[in-house]
């Protein structure tokens, strides 16, 4: 009796560390985006998409390095070396976790406070700023992200493949993210198919930028 205990304990304890990175919950519906994201794409993305980067994440991380890392500390140890399924699934892991949280129901409109006026002050306006932020999401060949982030003090409008995201030293775009599109197909495909430009544009009523400008108040300390 008292070995089925400790065998149970050590199980417990065995599942428990297997599980490291966890997924964190959709901070809303998975209709509460309707009609700009569907709801079954919402499901599909959350439930299977991300789920499965977690889940994989944690059977990659198995005594590397990264096994022990925050998840924040993963994105900034991923070099040119880093075996690809921790680099591929611990951007997932982030990278969605991230973009799930800048969108909100009735959310949208102008950015406002500081991220409102530096947008303008860079860009020139607000539809400047959104048309360059499209070019990036067109001129992305094949799976990736586009990004809204701070460089050296100011903001760029940047692009990554794959996974791939500015906290990574592996990549080229270099930064701290405000603001993020994932432009992979499984993002807009039932809904948009093949219109990826009709997504980015409906993309502009579930920006929580409030969300984005605290972000961005942050990363200018
Ligand atoms: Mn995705």
């Amino acid at each position: 009796m008292k070995n089925l205990l400790l065998i149970l304990i050590l199980l417990v304890m065995e599942n428990t560390a297997f599980a490291q990175f966890t997924q964190e919950p959709l901070p809303y519906a998975f209709d509460a985006l309707e009609p700009s994201i569907d709801k079954a794409t919402m499901e599909i993305h959350y439930g299977r998409h991300h789920k499965a980067y977690v889940d994989n994440l944690n059977k990659a991380v198995v005594g590397a390095p990264q096994e022990k890392m925050s998840l924040l500390d993963l994105q900034k140890s991923i070099t040119a070396e880093t075996p690809a399924p921790i680099r591929n699934n611990g951007g997932g892991v982030w990278n969605h976790t991230f973009f799930f949280n800048g969108m909100a129901p009735k959310a949208g409109g102008e950015p406002k406070g500081k991220l409102g006026e530096d947008i303008k002050a860079t860009w020139g306006s607000f539809d400047h700023f959104k048309e360059e932020f499209k070019k990036a999401a067109l001129g992305r060949f094949g799976s990736g992200w586009v990004w809204l982030s701070v460089n050296n003090g100011k903001l760029v409008i940047q692009s990554t493949p794959n996974q791939d995201n500015p906290l990574m030293p592996v990549s080229e775009a270099k930064g701290i993210p405000v603001l993020s599109l994932d432009v992979w197909e499984h993002a807009y495909y039932l809904k948009y198919q093949n219109k990826r430009a009709d997504y980015t544009d409906a993309y502009w009523n579930v920006v929580n930028w409030e969300r984005s400008n605290d972000l961005y108040v942050k990363a200018l300390k």
